[in-house]
């Protein structure tokens, strides 16, 4: 396995792939890496002929300075992660090998970024674009694989490859959860034992919603209500929202007609945890 913090020696190495006919899968993370980033690489291992890892921590997706000073940074365990799964190659840059300057050039995916995450982290949506299309620049051509975990990203990074005609294939891969449902995080390391119960509110809120879908409500805004409520029983610090929101547009749905995307963002204990479900058609993809 190849592992380099430097721009040309990727591009190299990717090139040379493309030229003797491989296809280049990119998994592209910020570290601290556990069983859903393996997940990642594994697929990427299992349907192309070169795999690439991106370990870089991207200052420019943080709205908290504390939180960008807290995220675990993990290299050593996360280059024995990236070998044991065959990558091929990880990209561990420097702040500076990406950003030289500040860059006066913004990505913006309008519409889709709007809510949710787009709204309660400001700038975070510019910040992911700005670094997934220079990585992508870096990377070229590949298959792109991204977790449902973070739903809205996944459709914000396949819009914005679409609509920028870039030659990345953005492959959906489900979430990687433990045992009792908590959706793999680097940030749940940070959760006390307490705090690692209450993490599983939104969980609970998503099983409630799936109940009452299955019992034939339909209301939008009354789903969200009785997952509110679920979260409110479960005594999280702050709820940041809960969407019932159409799986591709990311709109607010008045009622279901087929199937609904339900996203949450939650505080615990200091911790910001975000998840989402499928109701009403099978989970993921
Ligand atoms: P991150 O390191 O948090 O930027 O995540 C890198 C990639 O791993 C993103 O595409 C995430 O959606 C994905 N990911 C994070 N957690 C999980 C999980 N529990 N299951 C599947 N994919 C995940």
């Amino acid at each position: 396995m190849n592992v380099t913090g430097r721009i040309a020696e990727v591009r190299k190495l990717t090139d040379d792939a493309r030229a003797s006919g491989s296809r280049v899968g990119f998994v592209p993370t910020m570290g601290a890496l556990h069983e859903g980033h393996r997940s990642l690489v594994r697929r990427a291992r299992a349907e192309t002929g070169f795999v690439v890892v991106s370990v870089f921590v991207n200052p420019a997706q943080f709205d908290q300075a504390a939180d960008l000073d807290a995220y675990p940074r993990t290299i050593d365990d996360d280059l024995e992660v990236c070998a044991a799964e065959g990558a091929d190659l990880v990209f561990h840059p420097d702040p500076e090998e990406i950003y030289p300057r500040p860059p006066l050039t913004q990505v913006r995916v309008s519409g889709l970024t709007d809510r949710m995450e787009g709204a309660f982290r400001p700038g975070h949506f510019d910040g992911v674009t700005l670094v997934v299309t220079k990585l992508f620049n870096i990377v070229g051509a590949c298959a792109a694989y991204f977790g449902q975990k973070d739903a809205q990203q996944l459709r914000v990074v396949r819009r914005m490859a679409a609509d920028l005609d870039m030659p990345v294939e953005v492959v959906a891969c489900p979430t990687v959860r433990d045992a009792d449902g908590l959706a793999l995080s680097s940030r749940n390391a940070r959760l006390d034992s307490a705090d690692r119960e209450r993490a599983l509110a939104l969980v609970r809120a998503f099983a409630e919603l799936r109940r009452l879908f299955e019992t034939g409500q339909r209301s939008g805004p009354a789903l969200q209500r009785a997952g509110l409520a679920v979260l409110e029983d479960c005594g999280v610090d702050k709820v940041d929202y809960l969407e019932v929101v159409h799986p591709e547009t990311l709109e607010p749905l008045p009622s279901i007609e087929d199937a609904a995307l339900v996203c949450g963002a939650v505080h615990v204990g200091g911790v910001r945890l975000i998840d989402n479900t499928t109701i009403g058609s099978p989970e993921e993809e």
